[in-house]
């Protein structure tokens, strides 16, 4: 498909002056494919995820299809449903910044933050209302809305949704809606559920697949690092020396469970690495200050578990380094996704220990490209062994636990005291130092598999991953649900091997958020939730 540019998408001259402000040379694939249907009216079933341009290619044709005409009190005339309160979020700053040459009221219904502004605005009328499912039920059930009037319906991320137990509220609003409107609607993955939904409440789409930018973005550098050692303080050496090794602008480090996070961190700061954290156990309030620090550059590491990161948008990593290898193939296109996005060059650099070697084959057969290992490569007889050593603290097993939470073995022999006081390996087998980059014997070429079917396949959606941070909201019997800000968090290391089934009840949502709520969104807080005379600041600042 040849290149479009912007101008040939039938987008206004106003939408066009903020792209070029936005610094965008040239649309993407999902941006080039769907916004000159969008803008028809027509509806769009675009199967992409993060990272691909997918939040402009639905707000940039709304904003021009909104132009003309006007909002009526409490009857939005446009509709976005996200499953989480952070991607809602992104999606009002999106609006802000591709829409700084609209007047366009744009109001946010979501969890844990102050709903009176955004009430007001409701009343006077919104052209754009961006919601979760649970909070925009709450507020129509207490007849503060009214949906006869939306023109446009975007649903993003229908398969977080479906993941998150929110395809019946789906079901619910898009009843309540008027049938003649046009319906914008992204996932990343098509699984059953969501066709089902797909065929009920669209009509006639055009449907738009992009490929998943890690099944076959060249822009990404993917780099192996095995170890025959696998004890966490080999690990942190071997990661160290990657870091220092790699130019890295900003990077971000995957652990699988949240207390190695924190464990690596500690480790980092001690180090002097201008490291973060982020995992499920933080508040709201610390992951958007985290969050923000990393956006703005003040710290340029961020160690983090899978659920914790998944869905933000942290433009601009240079680097996706993985403490662990996921259990999840899935998880690894979505974590090395956070690099190389939107055309960039970025480098996802994974160390391997003899116990992830079965992980790994499942991600070789994603990537679908020769594998380049920093170092020696694992032997024949380490892939054997595969699956059969239990290690340390059960890598594989995704239940298993340590028994200490400092997580360091001390077997390893005789070395110098290292992180948390525990002792500094001898070089592993394929230390730190030798850098030659090499192909695995028998694994050079590998049958290339492509596209996201494929990857799909490869490791069904296990549906377990965003239980732990659910967007749920009250009940809906008990509008007056006492605030839970410091919502029940799954354990990370809890994730089932087995798909776990996809329907899950949700725990209650904040009602009534308090003004430590809304501190949450410090520095990522859209303008339009702002107080102008008086900028919401965290408490500790
Ligand atoms: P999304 O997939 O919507 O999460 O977007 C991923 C990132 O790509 C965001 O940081 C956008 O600002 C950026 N982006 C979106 N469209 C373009 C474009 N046409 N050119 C360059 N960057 C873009």
């Amino acid at each position: 498909m040849e290149t479009k540019t912007f101008a040939e998408l039938g987008l206004s001259q106003k939408v066009q002056a903020a792209i070029e402000a936005a610094g965008y040379s040239s649309p993407t694939p999902i941006q080039a494919a769907a916004i000159p249907v969008a803008v028809t009216g027509r509806d769009v079933l675009g199967i992409a995820q993060t990272g691909t341009g997918k939040t402009a290619s639905f707000v940039l044709p709304m904003i021009a299809r909104l132009e003309t005409g006007r909002a009526r009190a409490r009857m939005p005339r446009s509709l976005i449903l996200a499953p989480t309160r952070e991607l809602a979020a992104q999606v009002a700053q999106s609006f802000e910044k591709y829409g700084i040459n609209h007047k366009l009221s744009v109001a946010l219904l979501i969890g844990g933050v102050s709903m009176d502004d955004q009430v007001r605005k409701l009343d006077r009328g919104v052209d754009v209302l961006i919601a979760t499912p649970g909070r925009l039920l709450d507020h129509f059930q207490r007849g503060r809305l009214m949906l006869m009037g939306v023109e446009i319906l975007v649903i993003d991320e229908a398969d977080r949704m479906l993941d998150m137990g929110f395809i019946p509220d789906i079901e619910k609003i898009c009843n309540l809606l008027p049938p003649r409107r046009q319906t914008l609607f992204f996932s990343a993955t098509m699984p059953p559920e969501i066709t089902r939904l797909v065929n009920q409440f669209l009509r006639d789409p055009e449907r738009i697949e992009v490929a998943r930018p890690a099944t076959t973005a060249k822009t990404i550098t993917q780099h192996f690092r095995f170890t025959a050692d696998g004890e966490d303080w080999v690990k942190r050496e071997i990661l160290r020396d990657m870091i220092r090794t790699e130019n890295v602008k900003n990077a971000i480090i995957f652990c699988n469970r949240k207390r190695d996070v924190a464990i690596l961190l500690k480790s980092l700061l001690k180090h002097g690495f201008n490291a973060g954290a982020l995992h499920g156990d933080m508040d709201q309030k610390n992951r958007m200050e985290t969050l923000d620090k990393f956006r703005n550059g003040e710290i340029n590491i961020l160690a983090a578990s899978d659920v914790a990161a998944r869905g933000l948008d942290i433009p601009d990593v240079s680097h996706v380094f993985n403490f662990d290898l996921p259990w999840q193939s899935d998880d690894y296109v979505h974590r090395i996704g956070r690099t190389g996005r939107a055309g960039r060059e970025g480098t996802a650099q994974s160390i391997v220990t003899p116990d992830e070697l079965k992980s790994f084959k499942e991600i070789e057969k994603i990537i679908g490209e020769t594998i380049v290992w920093i170092g020696e490569p694992p032997g024949e007889q380490d892939f054997a062994d595969a699956g059969k050593r239990r290690r340390g603290r059960g890598r594989g097993k995704p239940g298993a636990q340590r028994e200490s939470g400092r997580g360091e073995s001390s077997r390893g022999g005789e070395g110098r005291r290292g992180d948390n006081g525990h002792k500094e390996p001898r070089r592993a087998s394929g230390g730190p130092d030798r850098r030659e980059r090499r192909q695995a014997p028998g694994m050079g070429e590998q049958p290339s598999v492509h596209g996201e079917a494929e990857a799909r396949n490869a490791s069904p959606r296990d549906g377990a991953s965003e239980q732990r941070r659910p967007e749920g909201r009250a009940g809906k019997q008990q509008p007056k649900a006492p605030r839970s800000e410091a919502k029940p968090q799954p354990r990370e290391h809890e994730r089932p091997k087995a798909p776990a089934p996809r329907q899950r009840p949700r725990p209650a949502e904040g009602d009534q958020p308090s003004k430590a709520a809304l501190s949450a969104f410090q520095g990522n807080v859209p303008a339009f939730l702002r107080k102008p005379p008086r900028p919401v600041k965290a408490a500790n600042e």
